[in-house]
């Protein structure tokens, strides 16, 4: 077979720098030529945010921040942003924090720099999202891409082990789907795989010792390769559920990605079979889903919906709204009988099948 296939690649600058935040913003700030910076910080992360930016030219600490960029909360933010003529934002947070930022560069077009403190991998795409009432929607535009990112890993010992482990895992998903995922292309797979392999190195290491630098870095490492590989692959079928559960049912994040992962792949891993033998080389295991599984054994991984706030009686509906989104392209064909027993599934921590 020909190798033939376009890749895209997202330009920004990316920095690893433990221990050194605030001196590589400082230089991206620098480089950017920006005078009126707006630091997003939640409240729990504000002297996180206070640590790195006290040499910076702020003129604006936002701190209004809540999960998936209600539409209200992101317009205060760009009204913020407006009135005090920024022009750079540098965000110090999770995956919600990055989010409003992006929905400022989104409008306003102002260059962000990012300093991620989970494993969520927003900080590396330039995919947007917006929640109206319980609707949320995404989308791609160059101008959220932040221009630069800033992993310091020592920002990140304060994750508690649970928290690091559910967002580790959602990377660890990103890295799993974009293997299958409608834009899948060589390159990606790589990436995923160099993901995988650093994930699987480093969460254990973060459980086993919290305050150690080593883990969180790799955790770090692997969690941009996902977001890197996602941002070109596009959402594939475990994304596509995990989006229906977290819009219809407000269920959190992370954990919800680390529930549904092993049962999309044991749905998906034998119909794939040359992407379920990079998985499974990848964790250094004989199978995908005995190197998954044997992980989040060592993580003590989320491992049921009902544990989250799904009921068993919005099995249907969800199966009803994820059905008509299933991408075409996903290698196991996909029923509603499918879709039921895999939610089911997952909506009780059975065994994946
Ligand atoms: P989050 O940003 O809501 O953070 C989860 C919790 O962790 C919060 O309570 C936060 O205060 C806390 N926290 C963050 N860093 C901490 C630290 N260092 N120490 C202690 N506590 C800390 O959740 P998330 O999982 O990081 O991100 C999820 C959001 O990101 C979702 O809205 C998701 O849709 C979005 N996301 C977007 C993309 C994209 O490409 N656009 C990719 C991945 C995720």
């Amino acid at each position: 077979m020909s190798l033939r296939f376009e890749h895209e690649t997202l330009g920004q600058r990316i920095r690893f720098a433990s221990g050194g935040a605030a001196h590589a913003v400082g230089e991206e700030v620098t480089r950017l030529g920006a005078s009126r910076v707006m630091v997003i910080a939640a409240p729990a992360e504000t002297a996180l945010a206070k640590q790195i930016t006290g040499g910076l030219p702020v003129v604006l600490v936002h701190d209004e921040v809540a999960m998936h960029v209600p539409v209200p909360v992101a317009e205060r933010a760009r009204a913020a942003a407006a009135e005090y003529d920024v022009d750079a934002i540098v965000s110090v947070g999770g995956g919600s924090t990055t989010g409003l930022a992006k929905a400022i560069a989104l409008t306003a077009g102002v260059p962000i720099v990012a300093v991620p403190t989970t494993y969520a991998g927003s900080e590396a795409t330039n995919v947007w999202g917006l929640t109206e009432g319980a609707r949320k929607t995404t989308g791609v535009d160059p101008r959220v891409l932040p221009r630069a990112v800033v992993y310091d890993a020592a920002l990140t010992l304060s994750l508690p082990v649970d928290l690091s482990v559910a967002s580790g895992l959602n990377a660890l998903a990103h890295c799993v789907d974009s293997m299958w995922a409608p834009r899948t292309d060589p390159i990606d797979a790589a990436l995923a795989a160099e993901g995988i392999r650093a994930l699987a190195s480093g969460l254990p290491q973060v459980v086993h010792d919290p305050e150690g630098l080593p883990g969180r870095e790799a955790a770090l490492y692997g969690s941009y390769l996902s977001a890197v590989a996602f941002a070109s692959a596009g959402s594939g079928l475990h994304h596509k559920i995990c989006h229906v559960l977290g819009g219809m049912y407000g269920l959190p994040h992370a954990p919800t990605h680390a529930v549904v992962l092993p049962y999309v792949l044991a749905l998906n891993g034998p119909a794939a079979p040359a992407a379920a033998d990079r998985i499974a080389r990848a964790f250094g295991s004989d199978t995908a889903i005995e190197g998954l599984q044997a992980l989040r054994r060592r993580l003590d991984a989320p491992r049921a919906l009902r544990d989250y706030g799904l009921h068993e009686a919005q099995i249907p509906a969800a199966v009803e709204a994820i059905l008509p989104v299933v991408p075409d392209t996903n290698p196991a064909a996909v029923t509603t009988n499918d879709l039921q027993r895999l939610l089911h599934d997952a909506w009780e921590g059975a065994d994946p099948r």
